[in-house]
């Protein structure tokens, strides 16, 4: 077992991401995630199909009433699910596990991509510290993160 805890741990830790990053009604990584008024966040389609017709009802989590039909789309919720979709995959180029974010381009490296010439000038941080920042928005509210 000790032969994997790192490699364990670093699962825990995508898992865990991952997690949160779950619509509540589909129990899927979110698609085209919106944000309600109260913060909560869900995908468009789920949210529009569970208000049915009328196309506004309660929050399915806080059960808050929304009566005016506001779906903004949350962006950052976005980009976070594509970070923590590249847990999973490798660089393309260099067959090497995505483990960082480069602020720059907005895009997913690898440990060989971040020494390159190209990302060395940028800002590049590790995948976990980018998916915290871009999901404060979607969690500001959870009282686990105070
Ligand atoms: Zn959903
Ligand atoms: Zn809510
Ligand atoms: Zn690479
Ligand atoms: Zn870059």
């Amino acid at each position: 077992m000790w032969r994997n805890w790192r490699k364990s741990r670093d699962e825990q830790k995508s898992k865990e991401l991952r997690d949160e990053l779950v619509c509540s009604i589909c129990l899927d990584s979110f698609k085209d995630p919106v944000i309600l008024d109260c913060g909560h966040s869900y995908c468009q389609a789920c949210i529009t199909k569970c208000w049915g017709a009328s196309g506004t009802g309660l929050c399915p989590q806080c059960r808050k009433p929304l009566p005016k039909r506001e779906l903004r789309p949350n962006k950052s919720l976005e980009e976070a699910v594509n970070i923590a979709r590249g847990l999973d995959e490798e660089c393309e180029k260099h067959e090497e596990v995505l483990k960082f974010f480069c602020k720059e381009d907005r895009t997913l490296v690898c440990r060989v991509c971040r020494e390159s010439r190209e990302h060395r000038a940028h800002t590049v941080i590790p995948i976990e510290a980018a998916a915290e920042e871009f999901k404060v928005g979607h969690l500001r509210r959870n009282p686990r993160r105070g």
